[in-house]
């Protein structure tokens, strides 16, 4: 008789993240993906023997504050070793990370314990040539990273990978990195192990290295956990080993026998000092960061009385929130402008193929593209929804003058003079065009008095076109009302 045990599966996660700094972590080199290979290297980054590592501010400032975004202690001194490998694109023959004690530690993020975030250089690639050569391009090597280590707390491929996607948000949100997951910016090892359902104690584990697609660590982990199953399910026994992942075929590979802390014979880099950071950094990089995506989704929804599907937009980029509080502290008008952002400015945007910070003028700030020239700063944004709330322009006018807008630079009211579009409120000035309105459709003013009050919309979309848009509609129905009766 077979007995079939119930599994569990346990994974934990080691995610290693790029850092959005303008440098690489030890050298002054550029750290930008897409050179010509070896283009941005120096002495330092390539390994050569003397070069002293100068440690990026920078990488330090984006650490903490992906520590503090993941609720982690932080370490006011952390210590950079040496973590020793041989690989063709790691000239140097070690990797500067830190082991004990790392610059954060002991934090939670969506109910996942976070174990440990540790600063640490990437290596260099391995380009395969196709002709049987193997080409090293040292670009990427000596860029910034963090690793995230979480407790083997998931208990699902499907959880795992949707932390994943979570936390990408959330570090992109934070502006500690650019995540380009085809670029490699974000990429994760799973760690794996099977546990009869009801047991404490952990599985033997494996690890599955450098998955860079949430699909792929998902699948990577259901079939990994199912060929744990099968080994365990016939009697044998698991060795702890790194894999490698073929999602062509849906199968893993061992790679390597797995190696322990002191195989990397780690010792602290004597050409780095401790990191020490103080209280006072520490929070003035809390101070300086953007609030938490869902405590801003808060206070647009009960504070300012947006909509569901407003805030789902304008609170999940903090680029485009504080583009958006900017204007709020100017013209205290959330839904106009709310409504100005979403239904005038983002399509807009969606249709010259520009990001909003290209548009507004953050391009800098943001590290996109160069600001469009002229910008539509919060100021202007502002200044727009004040003149619609004074009934000055209308909303109909104010959305065929956007493109405009947008081009030209002028104000809405100076733009909407030039072309004789500002809104009517003048009664003796709209009694034309409603008489006129009238007098042309004498079949649907007969059928109005007979009763047909719908038509009323009718009229004033008459009465609209003669006044190109520029009519004030409250002061048209009142008028129509009058003249109809
Ligand atoms: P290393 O892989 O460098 O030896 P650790 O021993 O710190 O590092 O473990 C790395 C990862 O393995 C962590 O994400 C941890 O959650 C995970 N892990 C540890 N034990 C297990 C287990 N039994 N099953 C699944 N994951 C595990
Ligand atoms: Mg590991
Ligand atoms: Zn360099």
């Amino acid at each position: 008789m077979r007995i079939t045990k119930k599994w569990e599966t346990v994974i934990g996660l080691e995610v290693h993240v790029q850092l959005k700094t303008e440098t690489k972590l030890f050298c002054s080199c550029p750290n930008k993906f897409g050179a010509e290979p070896n283009a941005h290297v120096c002495p330092g980054c390539a390994g050569m023997p003397g070069a002293l590592p100068v440690l990026n501010a920078r990488a330090v400032e984006l650490a903490v504050r992906a520590g503090l975004a993941l609720n982690c202690r932080i370490n006011l001194e952390s210590v950079f070793a040496r973590k020793s490998y041989f690989y063709p694109d790691l000239p140097a023959g070690f990797q500067t990370s830190q082991l004990e004690p790392p610059i954060c530690a002991a934090g939670s993020f969506e109910g996942i314990r976070i174990n440990r975030i540790h600063l640490e250089d990437d290596a260099g690639k391995c380009v395969h040539a196709g002709n049987g050569e193997t080409l090293v391009d040292l670009n990427r090597a000596g860029t910034p990273l963090i690793e995230i280590v979480t407790e083997p707390d998931f208990r699902s491929p499907a959880q795992a990978a949707e932390f994943m996607r979570r936390l990408r948000y959330l570090l992109v949100y934070m502006g500690v990195t650019d995540a380009n997951m085809e670029e490699g910016g974000m990429r994760c090892d799973v760690n794996v192990s099977l546990r009869p359902s009801g047991s404490e104690a952990y599985g033997t584990r494996t690890e599955l290295k450098n998955l860079n697609s949430f699909n792929n660590i998902e699948d990577a982990a259901e079939c990994e956990a199912e060929r744990h199953r099968e080994v365990l399910e016939a009697g044998g026994v698991l060795v702890q080993e790194t894999r490698q992942f073929d999602p062509e075929n849906g199968i893993t590979r061992a790679l390597r026998s797995k190696e322990e802390a002191t195989d990397y014979r780690y010792f602290p880099n004597p050409d780095l000092p401790a990191v020490r950071i103080s209280r006072e950094f520490v929070e003035a990089v809390a101070a300086a960061m953007p609030e938490q995506p869902e405590a801003r989704a808060k206070r647009y929804l009960d504070d300012l009385g947006l909509h569901q599907e407003e805030v789902a937009i304008l609170a999940a980029s903090a680029e485009l929130g504080d583009y958006f509080e900017a204007a709020l502290a100017l013209q205290n008008s959330p839904k106009r402008l709310a409504g100005l952002i979403l239904g005038e400015l983002l399509p807009e945007c969606n249709r010259r193929g520009l990001g909003i910070a290209e548009v507004t003028g953050k391009a800098g700030h943001a590290g996109q593209g160069e600001p469009v020239a002229p910008v539509f700063t919060a100021e202007r944004l502002a200044h727009t929804a004040a003149v619609i709330e004074s009934g000055k322009v209308s909303l109909k006018v104010a959305h065929e003058l956007f493109a405009d807008l947008l081009d030209s630079g002028e104000a809405l009211e100076k733009l909407a003079e030039q072309r004789g579009l500002l809104q009517v409120s003048d009664s003796s000035a709209l009694e034309g065009a409603v008489l006129e309105a009238i007098a042309a459709n004498p079949e649907e003013a007969a059928a109005y008095r007979g009763g047909k009050s719908k038509l009323l919309s009718f009229f004033v979309g008459q009465v609209m076109r003669r006044t190109k848009g520029a009519g004030n509609p409250a002061l048209i129905n009142e008028l129509l009302k009058k003249h109809l009766q």
